[in-house]
Formats: C-alpha cells, structure tokens, sequence
C-alpha cells in the first residue's frame, strides 16, 4: 500500500480538532483562535467557512502542509508570520522579515487620526501624511484608504520595509497615492504634512530581550529596540518635525503604556500642545496627538 493510501483522508473540522489539540498540548496561549486562523489561513477559507464546510475532505497535501506547519507555531513564530499576511483596518498586509507585524492597537492610532484628516478635507485641503518608519506601511495604507484626498510617504531605514510597503500599497490599489522613501527619520525628506505619524520603536533596550518569544525572535529589533529609556525615537522626531508641519497639521503617535507624560513633554518642550490621549484595548495610554 503506498504512503498516501495508509493516510486517512481528512475534514476540515478534524484537521482543525488536531491542530486545536496540538496547539493546547504545546502551551501556545491563544491556542483556539490560532488553530483558527492558521487552518482558514492554509487551506484558503474564511473564518466562516471553516466551519460551514467543516464536512470537506481536505486534499491530502494541503493536509500536510498544515501538519508540517504546527511545528512552526508551537516553536513561538506567530500565526500571521507563518502565513505572512495580516489583515489591518480592513487592508490585507505582507509582512517580511525587516517588518512589525502590525497590531490591532495600533489600529486606534489610525482611528484617532482619520477624523483630522476627513476635516481638512472638507475644507478642501490636498492632505499629505508622513509615516515614519513605515515598516508594513500599515498606518500610512490605512490612513490613505480611509481618506480618498489624501496622498502619503512612507519612510523607513529598512531596505525590505519599503519594498513590503510598496507591495503592500500594490496588493490594496494605493500605489497611486502612495511613495515609500529610504530615510532615517527626517533625512531624505521635504515637503510640508498635514500629518506626520508614527508607530516608532519605544521599548527600552533593557526590557526588549524579555518580550515574549513570539515578539523578540520574530519581530525585527530595530522596530522595537527606543533606546535606553525607550524614547530615543520621540526625541529625533520632537527635534525637527516643526519644520515639516502645515501650521494646521497634527502629530499622531503610538506610545508605550508608561510614555504619556514623558513624550508629552517632549513635544510640549518644542511649543506642540497635546490636543488628545487615547487608550489601547488593555486601558493603557497609547496613542498621543499634538
Ligand atoms: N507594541 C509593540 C509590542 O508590544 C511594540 C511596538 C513598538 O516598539 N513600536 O511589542
């Protein structure tokens, strides 16, 4: 009998059952929602289909392709790196290795921001946004899909980030209104922004190795690594980004849940008034707008 005939041929439902099982078996914390998205993930289903079509027989090599995969998540690679896409605000998203996997909290700094911008617009304003250290292009794509008028720069050290953000603005039909641009913080950029925004690294150094395996063995450090006290990147960008703001634009950050005041006090330092602070989902501070 050849090795295909021994194999019995597998449900969806059985195969999520195994890898649910396996997940749980390995400690992996969120082991029922990550069996979901991984098994809708390499067997091309939505969430919903997973289970209206729980009764399909799965084509034996896509089986396998899901069994040799389980091993990756229970070494700690997170589910959405295995498939390399996320979804965010509604846009699908390549991740790479030189890039943050985009986080649902930082889906509110989008959400904070969006409201600037759709007022200028109404006033008629040409909105041009400045995302600074890109990475995925996450906030920068999101914010040009949430805003029609608008047109933005992605910026980034990284080499691989731009070229994932620039497929990224492809893959979601944005690449009209959007530029990616090699930069370290201000260096390589011009122009005046009706919003400049960021999701920098703001992890201090010290506390960075002690993330959760899944964040520092496959997020890039540089995204995460602030420096000493984790503000190195809001003192660069508090430093200069006066000279690149419409004199109604806003800064939009995302911050770390202890950084309120201190990153205040940067920007007040350089005459910008906090006009809001919201929380994450955790009730921690996390996005600040001058
Ligand atoms: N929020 C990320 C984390 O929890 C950190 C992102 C950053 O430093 N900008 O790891």
């Amino acid at each position: 009998m050849s090795d295909r005939g021994k194999q019995a041929t597998r449900t969806v439902s059985q195969i999520l059952a195994e890898v649910r099982r396996r997940f749980t078996e390995g400690g992996i914390e969120e082991a029922a929602a990550d069996a979901r998205v991984l098994t809708a993930g390499l067997l091309g289903l939505s969430s919903t289909e997973l289970i209206t079509r729980g009764g399909d027989v799965v084509d034996e090599e896509k089986a396998r392709l899901v069994d040799a995969t389980i091993a990756r998540r229970l070494a700690h690679e997170p589910v959405h790196r295995i498939l390399g896409e996320r979804e965010f605000y509604g846009l699908s998203l390549s991740l790479s290795p030189e890039t943050l996997e985009p986080r649902p909290d930082t889906e509110i700094l989008v959400d904070t921001v969006a409201p600037y911008l759709r007022r200028l617009a109404k006033d008629g304003e040409r909105i041009h946004i400045l995302d600074m250290g890109t990475g995925t292009g996450a906030i920068c794509l999101a914010l040009l899909n949430e805003c029609p008028e608008a047109s933005g720069i992605g910026s980034d050290v990284s080499t691989d980030a731009l070229r994932t953000a620039q497929a990224n603005a492809e893959r979601n039909g944005l690449q009209g209104r959007f530029q990616a641009v090699r930069s370290n913080w201000f260096e390589n950029i011009a122009g005046l922004f009706h919003a400049i925004v960021s999701n920098p690294p703001y992890i201090a150094s010290s506390v960075v190795h002690n993330l959760a395996p899944e964040v520092t063995k496959f997020d890039p450090v540089a995204a995460l690594d602030g420096g000493p006290d984790g503000l190195d990147a809001y003192k660069a960008i508090a430093k200069d980004v006066a000279r690149f703001m419409q004199p109604n634009g806003i800064i939009g950050l995302e911050i770390g849940y202890d950084q309120r005041a201190s990153v205040t006090a940067l920007f007040e330092h350089e005459g910008f008034k906090l006009l809001e602070s919201v929380k994450d989902y955790g009730l921690n501070d996390r996005v600040l707008v001058f």
